[in-house]
């Protein structure tokens, strides 16, 4: 034996051990070949071909990652560039083998491809430079790969801003939308009208806590900040030299009270408010008389010079239409054009602003309530409140960036424990977005061909420090680069391996702030048939943990990696307690499991729930009530005003009562039903309760004292959120966690 292994070492004297690609967002194709390149901290490279602008732009990318030296040789280099022709836009390929080609279509890809070529440099166990011999070929999807920030909310500065461009560069984005004004500041030196930013710029109180907290308090303290026109000047730069383009928003006509607190003239009323702290919709906007879409159009007669972008965003959303409904003014020119309704009125100022920008050379960019009231000419629609709005404007031939809150909200949850800093509610953890698709399956071809990409939204009601924000963004957007980048991706687990393999130590390095909630061990539950099963389980098959059972930690039981434990539900109602305790970090996860005979039946739903509040029918009946702050994967969500869920227990049993716990939380636009219903589907006998029995509970509870196997609850909401309230005239969400029997 031992000799046949000897023959074996001589006939394979080296044993050529794939290497894996440690690019992201992966390239379409890494192919890996045997030997490697030994680099010292410099790289000799024939830069006669390259224009001096991609000559410092490769230079800063070499800093950036290996505090790389780049040496103009032209005898013998160690890296050579050609240009590619007849190629998809922006290809680039690298071949590694003895020595470094990098062929590329245009300036964005050579840029693009020397970012990869990084990516690929690993560091030995000696500290050496070392890049494994290899072939890539490159080339984007979809060219607006963008990332939004609002600066409004929280003031963000210079320094943070370019660190933030320079991430955003190592991960091939082309776009940063940044959000300069809101009710809460405004952000941007104009200088026709100063005000802007010496009132609008500040406000005197923040909100403290989530803003649906009651009672609310206050942080009493001058908040704010602005950027010089000059410094704007440096940010586009900045960015440009990175190949990323800065898309300004200057919101309109809602999101306006900073900037009518600096000239209330420009409302419908005229009154004089303050800049508010905080969050959420006002009624006060911008009024649609002539002297107010002057004053705006003067307001971008400023903006259109600082920003090379061919798209001005003017924001368009969330644009109550109270005080225009009131207002003489906007009666009297809805009356002269002939507009049937607040929403025309709307799309009437909005055409303005398109006509305004197109005579400029520019293009008009909103969210998507532009398409109320009718779509602006010219306009391209970013699709906010879901697919819906991008392909209504697809199907009309208007340019779409998707940039739904399913996929796309970097403040929502990325992870589950209660360590997760205080987010505005939602939950969209790495997977989700890695699974974005911005092209819907209900477009055509021709319709996908308006889809000019995707983008992430970061608004920092929840996001007052740079860490933070940070956090919140990486690792979400490299997941989102990846959606956006990648004609063919790759599965989720090997893009998790290569983002924590390589990419995690490179973040590290930088000394950015990322989230690494994927890390943490996971508590899942699965169906069982007399129960559930409960599993524990860590990345790191090492990590030792203690399991306490019990309120008073009856039992302790060590284990390594995982661990599975079965609950079998009882006749009665009862609650039982867990403790997992990690013996690495100290980081405990508890869990209390509502024991009921309703654990782990059968549920069915007959209304489908929103994909976006979905985790699955078990989230139901696993003895798990919704938590608070809600995050979103822990409740059920609907948006319909009718539904049907059946529940079969699986033998037939006596109940005394069934509860239904529900959430209230109507600032984010989620009602309690009015009436609930409930039918045994044996007998087709029961009964409704209507809203007169007290529902304002957020736990509704039928008495039934019969013997049941199948029932039926019919649940029913409002059709219309009512006025006056955060989302008037809406279908209300209802959220729903969970269903469970009480027995005496
Ligand atoms: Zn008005």
């Amino acid at each position: 034996m031992k000799v046949l292994v000897t023959l074996l070492l001589l006939l394979f004297p080296m044993v050529f051990v794939a290497q894996q690609n440690t690019i992201l967002p992966h390239p379409v194709v890494f192919k890996s070949m045997p030997g490697y390149i030994e680099l010292d901290r410099s790289l000799s490279m024939d830069f006669s071909s390259l224009s001096s602008t991609i000559i410092q732009q490769l230079k800063t990318t070499g800093a950036y990652y290996h505090n790389l030296q780049l040496i103009d040789r032209t005898n013998k280099p160690l890296v050579i560039f050609k240009k590619l022709v007849n190629v998809p836009l922006d290809s680039y390929s690298i071949n590694v083998n003895k020595q470094i080609i990098i062929s590329y279509s245009s300036p964005k890809a050579c840029y693009f491809a020397f970012h990869s070529l990084m990516q690929l440099i690993k560091s030995d166990d000696k500290g050496h430079l070392i890049i494994n011999n290899c072939f890539v070929d490159d080339y984007p999807k979809y060219q607006w790969r963008g990332m939004h920030l609002d600066v409004a909310r929280h003031f963000f500065q210079l320094d943070e801003i370019k660190q933030f461009l320079d991430v955003m560069a190592a991960y091939k984005f082309t776009t940063f939308h940044w959000h300069l004004t809101d009710d809460q500041g405004w952000r941007i030196e104009i200088k026709k009208y100063p005000k802007l930013t010496e009132i609008g710029a500040w406000r005197d109180s923040t909100v403290e806590n989530h803003y649906t907290t009651s009672p609310r308090t206050y942080k009493v303290e001058r908040y704010g900040g602005f950027y010089t026109q000059e410094q704007i000047k440096e940010i586009v730069q900045y960015a440009a030299q990175r190949n990323i383009t800065v898309v300004p928003e200057i919101e309109m006509p809602g999101h306006a009270r900073a900037a009518l607190a600096a000239y209330p003239n420009y409302s419908c009323t005229g009154i004089q408010q303050e800049v508010p702290g905080l969050w959420g919709i006002f009624d006060d906007i911008f009024c649609s008389k002539e002297e107010s879409i002057l004053f705006l159009q003067d307001i971008l007669s400023e903006i259109i010079p600082l920003f090379p972008s061919k798209y001005i965003h003017i924001g368009g959303d969330e644009a109550p239409k109270t005080r225009w409904k009131e207002c003489n003014q906007c009666q009297a020119i809805m009356k002269e054009n002939k507009l049937k309704d607040e929403h025309e009125l709307q799309s009437y100022f909005i055409q303005r602003m398109d006509k305004f920008l197109v005579e400029k050379g520019k293009k008009l960019i909103g969210w998507d309530e532009i398409l109320e009231g009718g779509l602006s000419p010219n306009a391209a629609v970013m699709s906010w409140r879901g697919f819906e709005g991008g392909i209504e404007a697809a199907k009309l031939g208007h340019e779409v960036v998707m940039s739904p809150g399913s996929h796309c909200y970097f403040d929502h949850y990325q992870g589950k424990g209660n360590e997760e800093p205080l987010a505005i509610g939602g939950y969209t953890n790495l997977e989700k977005v890695f699974d974005f698709n911005p092209v819907s399956p209900k477009m055509s071809r021709e319709e996908a061909n308006y889809v000019l990409g995707g983008q992430a939204n970061l608004w920092t009601e929840y996001i007052p420090s740079f860490n933070q924000l940070t956090y919140m963004a990486f690792p979400r957007a490299i997941a989102l680069s990846e959606a956006l980048w990648c004609t063919e991706k790759t599965t989720y687990d090997a893009f998790e391996k290569t983002l924590i393999d390589s990419h995690f130590p490179l973040l590290k390095n930088k000394g950015i702030n990322f989230s690494s909630s994927i890390l943490k061990p996971s508590i899942t539950f699965k169906r069982a048939v007399n129960g559930i099963n409960v599993k524990l389980s860590s990345k790191s098959k090492e990590e030792r943990f203690t399991l306490k059972e019990g309120s008073d930690h009856e039992t302790e039981v060590n284990f390594t990696g995982s661990k599975e434990i079965e609950i079998n539900r009882t006749n009665n109602s009862n609650q039982v307690q867990y403790e997992f305790v990690s013996l690495e970090t100290g980081l405990q996860s508890k869990l209390k499991i509502n024991n009921n005979p309703c654990l782990g039946v059968i549920v069915n739903y007959v209304t489908k729930p929103s994909d976006r509040y979905n985790s699955g029918d078990l989230t139901l009946v696993d003895g798990q009530f919704g938590a608070r702050p809600w995050k979103g994967h822990e409740w059920i969500g609907f948006d319909t005003s009718v539904v049907i869920i059946e529940i079969d227990l699986l033998k037939k049993q006596k109940i005394d009562s069934l509860q239904i716990s529900f959430l209230k939380d109507e600032n984010s636009w989620i009602h309690l039903p009015y009436a609930i219903e409930y039918k045994n589907l044996k007998t087709n006998l029961g009964f409704g309760m209507a809203q007169s029995e007290n529902f304002e509970n957020e736990k509704q509870v039928l008495f039934i004292g019969k013997k049941v196997q199948k029932f039926r609850i019919t649940i029913k909401t409002l059709d219309k959120i009512p006025l006056r309230m955060p989302g008037e005239g809406t279908q209300p969400w209802l959220f729903i966690d969970e269903i469970s029997i009480k027995n005496k």
